[in-house]
C-alpha cells in the first residue's frame, strides 16, 4: 500500500469528505480549512513535485478547480471570491508530497493573507529583462514543455554562446509538441 496519504485517499482507503471526481483528478476537503469550503484538487495519478506532473493532469486540475470554484460561489457557503493556491517544494510550503490544488474561497476579513516582503518594490526595465532572459535560458526551446535530459543538454551548449541558440528546437522537443497537440481540455468523466 503507498505511503501517500494523498494516493490512498484517492483509492478510497483514507476516509475523505469528497467534492468532486473527474477521469485524472479528484477534489475532497481540506481537512484543517483555512475558511469553511476550502477544497483540494489532487491528480489521481501520483506526482510529487510540478517537475514530475504529467501536463494533462496539470490541466485537468486548473479545469477542475475552476469548476469547484463554480460551485463554491453557487453553493451559499461565505464566498465573494477564490484564491487558487499550489506550493511546490519545502521553502514554498508544500506539506504533502502529491501535488494538490487548493481552492479557497475568500471573504472581507477572512484573515487569510500572504504577506509580501518589506522590500517589495518596483524593479527597472534592464533588471526585469535580465531576469526574464535567465529564465528563457532554462526553457527547453522556449516552449514551456517538461524538459528532457537530451534537451537540458541541448540548452547547456547553447547557454555559453548566446539565448540565440536556444530557439533551436532538438527533435526531442518537436516530437513533446506534436504528443501535446490534440490535448481535451473538455471534461472527462
Ligand atoms: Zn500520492
Amino acid at each position: 500500500m503507498s505511503d501517500c496519504v494523498f494516493c490512498r485517499i484517492v483509492a478510497g482507503d483514507v476516509e475523505s469528505s469528497r467534492v468532486h471526481e473527474e477521469a485524472r483528478v479528484v477534489a475532497f476537503m481540506d481537512i484543517q480549512p483555512v475558511n469553511p469550503g476550502h477544497v483540494l484538487v489532487v491528480p489521481r495519478e501520483h506526482a510529487a513535485s510540478l517537475a514530475e506532473l504529467d501536463d494533462r493532469d496539470a490541466a485537468a486540475m486548473m479545469a477542475a478547480a475552476r469548476r469547484v470554484a463554480g460551485a463554491l460561489r453557487r453553493s451559499g457557503l461565505r464566498c465573494d471570491g477564490v484564491n487558487l493556491w499550489l506550493a511546490d517544494g519545502d521553502a514554498a510550503g508544500q506539506d504533502v508530497f502529491h501535488v494538490h490544488l487548493h481552492v479557497v474561497p475568500r471573504f472581507e476579513g477572512d484573515g487569510f493573507a500572504l504577506e509580501l516582503p518589506a522590500d517589495v518594490r518596483v524593479r527597472d526595465r534592464p533588471e526585469l529583462d535580465a531576469t526574464a532572459a535567465r529564465i528563457r535560458s532554462a526553457f527547453c526551446a522556449g516552449k514551456g514543455h517538461p524538459v528532457s535530459d537530451t534537451c537540458q543538454r541541448g540548452v547547456r551548449e547553447v547557454s555559453d554562446t548566446s539565448l540565440r541558440g536556444v530557439r533551436e528546437v532538438s527533435e526531442t522537443c518537436q516530437r513533446q509538441d506534436r504528443d501535446l497537440q490534440g490535448f481535451s481540455f473538455g471534461a472527462q468523466s
